[in-house]
């Protein structure tokens, strides 16, 4: 396999399946370990696309990856195959400050692209957490959030046009340098959060915005869930605006504690981390009114920083937070679900309970004003008795979103790990029309197999 593929994409761009960088992603602190024939590392959507070609000539299943940042197995090859990594596509196709656009190809990574809309005054607001190593193909595959989701959106919403490559190898271009296509299906939709399913992305045409002139944070420490849910509420009822609208349950907070950047009170049993963005004038202007929601729900404290390196220190640490929780015991299983706002603080209390009833700390972050949970399970990885029963407590996590009215991914995906769990929320005639959207892009169903379904 790895000399036919030698013969497309040149030997040196071509590794054994062998290599363990390309076998795992960001579930590896669960235990999931995949297993590959062969890993390619094409340079261009023509090489992508007789990748692609020769797979479906031959039978051979291809998995996409992009930065292995995924929480839930997408680019975990499950069964053999060809992984497909897209990290040496990396160029700036083109970039058009003064018409807020740029065309970039699949592997750039997040951080790269946020930084170049910058320094010309802009911005990418999609900001899911490992912006270092996450790429752009891979976000567009996963449709990824992020704490800036709440005011801007998630990536799909800045993605004007895609170039991918479909079964049985052919180049597709759907959108690009235009704000609005009302011509055909929406094909570049579908493709968007379907994590490598239905086609390789290879570019993308993303719009940008003027850049925010100041962005202030404010952190409201509460004693009890009920408190920090009402504030939650509270801010969204007063028609205030925030970018970000995020919170930590108290167990998530302990967990990271001690690297928090400011002073923190004793007993914290939720957080809420927003942030007032706009002109100066806008951000002052609206700190000042978030300030005074949050201190409606009697906060034990209020930290709001202001210089820009305690602004960033804040939201470094706040990336950090999954990294910390993983530490308490070595590993954890997670689930992003999604409730409605209002039903929030139930769910977070609920996860709690759910750990109780399994024996296992459970713990919950993420992104508040999306209703979004990042609902984890602590477990020591050497135990696979723990780890049964936090799979267990993730599947009671399931089924309480779904009866709180929400949904099983928020903005994960259901990759390898949340497999049939669609069926929970989905009738059978709502599944028929996504096996058959898979059907037809991906007849010989060689893309990613067994993800997604
Ligand atoms: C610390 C941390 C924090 C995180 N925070 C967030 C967050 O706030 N919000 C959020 O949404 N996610 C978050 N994530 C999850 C992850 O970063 C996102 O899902 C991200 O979009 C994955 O990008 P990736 O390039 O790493 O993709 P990968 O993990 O490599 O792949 C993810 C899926 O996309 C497919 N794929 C990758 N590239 C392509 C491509 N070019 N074409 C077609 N399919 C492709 C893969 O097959 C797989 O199914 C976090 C992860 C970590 C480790």
């Amino acid at each position: 396999m790895q000399d036919a593929l030698a013969a497309l994409i040149g030997p040196q761009n071509v590794r054994p399946g062998t290599d363990r960088t390309y076998l795992e992603d960001a579930t590896a602190i669960r235990g999931l370990l995949g297993r590959a024939d062969a890993v390619a590392l094409p340079g261009s959507a023509e090489e992508v696309a007789s990748i692609l070609a020769w797979s479906y000539e031959n039978d051979v299943p291809i998995v996409p990856r992009g930065g292995g940042t995924g929480y839930a197995g997408g680019a975990v090859p499950i069964d053999g195959g060809v992984v497909l990594s897209l990290e040496r596509l990396t160029t700036l196709r083109s970039f058009d400050p003064l018409m807020w656009r740029m065309e970039v190809e699949a592997g750039i990574t997040t951080g790269e692209i946020r930084r170049l809309a910058r320094e010309s005054g802009l911005f990418f607001p999609p900001d899911p957490g490992a912006t270092e190593q996450s790429q752009i193909g891979g976000n567009i595959a996963t449709n990824a959030g992020g704490p800036h989701a709440f005011k801007y959106g998630v990536t799909g919403a800045w993605v004007t046009g895609l170039e991918a490559v479909v079964p049985p190898g052919e180049i597709i271009r759907v959108g690009g340098p235009i704000r609005k296509d009302q011509a055909g299906y929406d094909l570049k939709s579908l493709l968007i959060g379907s994590e490598g399913t239905l086609g390789i992305v290879t570019a993308a045409w993303l719009r940008l915005h003027p850049a925010p002139e100041l962005a202030l944070p404010i952190v409201g420490f509460y004693g009890t869930t009920t408190q920090g849910s009402d504030a939650l509420q509270t801010v969204v009822g007063s028609g205030l605006v925030p970018a970000a609208l995020e919170y930590l349950d108290g167990g998530a907070f302990t967990a990271a504690a001690g690297s928090f950047p400011g002073g923190a009170p004793d007993s914290v049993g939720f957080v809420v981390i927003t942030e007032a963005d706009g002109t100066a004038a806008e951000a002052t202007a609206l700190r000042a009114e978030l300030i005074e929601a949050l201190e409606a729900e009697s906060p034990l404290a209020i930290y709001a920083p202001e210089s820009p390196a305690e602004v960033e220190d804040l939201w470094r640490w706040r990336d950090g937070v999954s990294i910390a929780v993983g530490a308490v015991r070595g590993g954890k299983v997670g689930e992003d679900i999604v409730v409605p706002l209002d039903r929030l603080g139930e769910a977070v209390d609920e996860i709690v309970e759910i750990g109780r009833r399994h024996d296992l700390a459970a713990v919950s972050w993420g992104h508040a004003g999306d209703g979004n949970l990042h609902a984890n399970f602590l477990v020591d990885l050497a135990n696979p008795d723990e780890l049964a029963r936090a799979e267990g407590a993730a599947e009671d996590g399931f089924a309480l979103a779904v009866r709180l009215g929400g949904s099983v991914s928020g903005e994960h995906g259901l990759g390898y790990l949340k497999r049939g769990q669609l069926a929970r929320q989905w009738n059978p005639a709502a599944i028929a029309l996504h096996e058959g959207v898979k059907a037809v892009f991906d007849p010989k169903n060689l893309l990613n197999p067994g993800k997604k379904r």
